[in-house]
């Protein structure tokens, strides 16, 4: 007779599916979550049949986000019955309800602590003493490169996380979050009421964390919060160690930081303060890439004013002084036509700014309403029609003048990051590429596709070549790998770091 084996059967409840929407600030939310159940010892499942539960991470930005949010949640249920809303929409429980009740749970955004004590609920584990002990701060760690503490637990408005080490973008790239939520009341917007005041990270978390990024592999840093300019007010631009060193949570000081590690650092959601200018005097000097991401949303000054935009004022004097201090600076904005209330006037008036300020990359949508947005109740909509052709005639403009721009690049040699491969069945694998410039950023701006050349086969995901630029289009550049110079970030010695 054999004895019994009691061993206990494996916990296969242990599977949650994952479905990340929204702008790369929940995306960097979607990581912190990963990052703990991976700590706690759940699996990431890859689809509906292999999850026992799903969390879908959700954003209510605008009306058509909900609606994209509330089908995903309605497809995760259909597909598994158990299913943990997070993220912005999260914050307005009563909509994803009336919509799905029998959802298991509800969280607002940045709540990873919430999220998780709803997984062990959904689906309890069998302790195992080996999965609470996954090393944090050793992920993507390089041999050689020397050990960096792992991050101190942080404080933020839901509670305190980890510097995410799981990551959902490519290896060669990666957001960096360095505030939550939102000091302003613009009247299109309802992230502040979603997302809450400010939260700024001290500059030595998020240093570390850039730290520890660079050490691991990845080559870009894309600094991101709802309003970098304003990093650092609300915590009285505080002191923190990195390195042994005391660094002010201050855009320019971390700016300055960052652009040490020699790794390309882009910068997002700045918004036009007088500070921004030591920014760029960075710029200038090669420290960080010279681009900025200015959400301007319009030029006629009654209009900012009834938008309540920060910073609005001398736009295109401050325009001209960015590209006097660094003249390769590229400029991306979105605008919104169609403001309630916008004239035909006040409408050209927007077509003449960008004739003058000559923007690099611009995006723009047609005003809708969102609920409970201040700007909802402002009189004077613009017919949908009037607001579709205003669209179309800004479009066009910013169309000719971003093809201008791009065919002033053609002979010029630039620095390309490579973002993936882009064979045709018959070419010998690594022919053709597809890489961004120093003004492009991942996902919203223009891409450049090259042909490998001498380098067929030699070029990976990741690499940064130098590239002849021999053609142009509205968005994107054309043109051949020239040489794929070594590449050597400024990771320092732990504890030899001199800025
Ligand atoms: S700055 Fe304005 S648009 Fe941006 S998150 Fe804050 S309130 Fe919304």
């Amino acid at each position: 007779m054999t004895q019994a084996d009691t061993t206990p059967a494996p916990d296969t409840r242990n599977r949650v599916g994952f479905i990340s929407l929204g702008c790369p600030k929940a995306l960097v939310d979607s990581e912190r979550i990963l990052t703990q159940l991976r700590v706690e010892g759940y699996e990431v499942a890859s689809s509906y049949e292999n999850a026992d539960t799903v969390i879908v991470n959700t954003c209510g930005f605008i009306t058509p986000a909900v609606e994209e949010s509330l089908a995903a949640i309605g497809e995760a249920l259909d597909a598994t019955g158990k299913v943990i809303v997070t993220g912005c929409l999260g914050e307005r429980p009563e909509k994803i309800r009336e919509r799905h009740p029998k959802v298991a749970a509800i969280t607002g955004s940045e709540a990873v602590d919430d999220v998780m004590a709803h997984v062990r609920e959904l689906l309890p584990l069998t302790q195992n003493p080996f999965t609470g002990l996954l090393p944090i701060a050793a992920a993507g760690m390089r041999p050689g490169v020397s050990p960096i503490p792992a991050p101190e637990r942080e404080h933020t408005r839901h509670g305190d996380v980890f510097a995410p080490s799981v990551k959902l973008t490519p290896r060669h790239y990666a957001y960096l979050k360095i505030a939550e939520g939102c000091n302003h009341t613009c009247a299109f917007c309802i992230i502040p009421k979603l997302r809450g005041k400010q939260v700024s990270r001290d500059a030595g978390a998020v240093l570390y964390e850039a730290f520890r990024l660079a050490a691991g592999g990845t080559k870009e840093l894309i600094v991101i919060s709802q309003d970098t300019s304003a990093y650092g007010v609300d915590i009285r631009y505080r002191e923190s160690e990195f390195q042994g060193e005391q660094v002010r949570a201050h855009l320019t000081d971390l700016a300055s930081y960052l652009g040490e590690m020699g790794v390309w650092v882009r910068m997002h959601y700045v918004y036009p303060y007088p500070h921004v200018e030591k920014v760029v005097e960075l710029m200038g000097q090669g420290k960080i890439l010279p681009y900025l991401d200015v959400p301007l949303q319009h030029a006629s000054p009654r209009l900012l004013k009834l938008m309540r935009r920060p910073g609005a004022g001398k736009q295109l004097d401050t325009i001209r002084r960015w590209r006097e201090l660094c003249p390769e600076i590229t400029i991306r904005s979105t605008f919104i036509v169609g403001f309630p209330g916008e004239t035909e006037v006040e409408f050209q008036e927007l077509l003449t700014f960008l004739e003058e300020a000559r923007l690099d990359r611009v995006g723009a949508f047609a005003y809708s309403d969102v609920d409970e947005a201040d700007a909802a109740a402002l009189p004077g909509h613009v017919p949908e029609e009037v607001k579709a052709e205003r669209l179309e005639r800004f479009m066009a403009v910013a169309q000719r003048i971003s093809a201008e721009k791009l065919a002033e690049k053609v002979g010029r040699t630039l620095d390309i990051i490579i973002d993936e491969l882009n064979d045709d069945a018959d070419d010998k694998p690594g022919t053709r590429l597809i890489g961004r410039t120093k003004g492009d950023a991942p996902g919203i701006d223009g891409q450049v596709y090259l042909y490998a050349g001498d380098f067929v086969g030699q070029v990976r995901v990741g690499d940064i070549v130098q590239a002849r630029i021999e053609d142009s289009d509205e968005y994107d550049l054309f043109g051949e790998v020239l040489a794929r110079p070594e590449w050597k970030p400024n990771v320092p010695q732990l504890g030899h770091f001199k800025h």
